[in-house]
């Protein structure tokens, strides 16, 4: 989530910034324009119009506002995100994703918050893996993790109507069939990958990938839909 607040906030999004009584408000231009507004006293105080928000729920929207407000005071400085570069600290942060995509038991009312869990899970796969380097033990890795988080979705009771984890697979796939450009000697292993069954053919994907000329990720990719229980 603080990886998406970021680049809304790079991106200029975040918009007609004012100081009120209380603290901050902008607009910050998400899939529409929101109206948002923090708190200047309180860290869990903040509003936003966006779906999230109006469910009480801490949204990107919050977050960018919150970032852009410390820039314009000079309170942070430029600091390149970091991902770990060394295998151990990897796997460390992917186990902790993991463990935040879980099940949803319900009741309907946390479902917002069981969302953001798996968005925040997903995030932080995604960071993980972002620096590995194209080899044969990263190769095999990343595409155990396709396997497991697959399972995840097919009968670990993960409810991804959202599309989180699903994008989150993508680009665990889209990282496999760029090993296999950079590195020749990797593409025979990872072709016996996509003979895998996902089950939400994930396998597929990679084929498309390891096919063609370029790898572009696809700007939505259809997530499954699993257990609607909404
Ligand atoms: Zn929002």
């Amino acid at each position: 989530m603080f990886e998406r607040a970021q680049k809304l906030y790079e991106s200029g999004k975040v918009q007609k910034i004012s100081e009120t009584p209380h603290g901050y408000e902008a607009t910050v231009q998400g899939s529409s324009p929101y109206h948002v507004s923090l708190s200047r006293k309180h860290i869990d105080h903040g509003y936003c119009d966006c779906y999230m928000g109006q469910n009480d729920e801490l949204c990107k929207h919050m977050l960018a506002l919150g970032l852009a407000v410390l820039h314009l005071s000079g309170k942070t400085k430029e600091t390149k995100e970091e991902s770990p570069d060394n295998p151990d600290a990897v796997k460390q942060l992917v186990a902790a994703g993991m463990r935040k995509i879980k099940p949803y038991n319900g009741p309907s009312k946390i479902w917002f918050s069981y969302q953001r869990e798996l968005d925040v899970g997903s995030g932080m796969i995604e960071a993980a893996i972002k620096n590995l380097s194209a080899n044969k033990e990263n190769a095999k890795y990343l595409w155990s993790l396709v396997l497991k988080l697959s399972k995840k979705l097919a009968n670990g009771g993960v409810d991804d109507s959202d599309g989180t984890v699903g994008g989150c697979i993508i680009s665990l796939v889209v990282q496999c069939g760029k090993y296999a450009k950079e590195k020749p000697e990797l593409k025979a292993m990872v072709m016996k990958f996509a003979e895998d069954d996902t089950g939400f053919g994930f396998e597929d994907e990679l084929k498309e990938h390891l096919n063609n000329g370029d790898i572009t990720q696809k700007s939505s990719p259809t997530p499954p839909l699993i257990n609607e229980q909404q």
